[in-house]
């Protein structure tokens, strides 16, 4: 097996400035489909990490509210370390369109009801249980106040 380089693991994540959204790479099919995938950076790593109940409804509500502002969306998933979200979609956005997308669903977040907060039932998903709508509000709050950067390593706040 030839040696596998993972760029996340590149990335020096001692120099980065969250929170911001980086394009991470774009991969072509073999039809000429291409897919980009986007570091969505919330805090900063290895200083702050989103509890995972916030985290969980984060999850839940960027489906919800990220994936009608960028076309070709496909998935919005939680790291593990809870700094942060791949975004994965068809084709290339700019990472400006990314984070105003991003700054948006995140302001619709702290208006958000319980109710409205999708698939919170037993049969919907796999750790209904722990979830926590004003934690997520809290984060949503706080990275809004820190702004969200175009750039990872220079504070170009959209
Ligand atoms: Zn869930």
């Amino acid at each position: 097996m030839s040696e596998v380089v993972i760029e996340s693991f590149t990335l020096d994540h001692t120099k980065v400035l969250a929170p911001y959204v980086r394009l991470i790479s774009v991969e072509q099919g073999p039809k000429g489909d291409r897919i980009s995938n986007y570091d969505v950076r919330l805090t900063q790593p290895n200083r702050q990490e989103i509890p995972t109940g916030a985290m969980h409804t984060l999850e839940h509500l960027l489906a919800l509210y990220l994936r009608p502002r960028i076309e070709g969306y496909i998935d919005c998933s939680p790291f593990g370390c809870r700094t942060g979200f791949h975004l994965l979609c068809w084709n290339e956005h700019d990472t400006k369109d990314v984070a105003i997308a991003l700054k948006e669903a995140l302001e619709d977040i702290l208006h958000t009801t319980w109710e409205q907060v999708p698939g919170t039932q037993e049969k919907e998903c796999g750790n209904y249980k722990d979830h926590s709508l004003v934690g997520a509000k809290e984060w949503a709050k706080e990275i809004l106040k820190q702004g969200i950067s175009s750039d990872p390593f220079e504070r170009k706040i959209v």
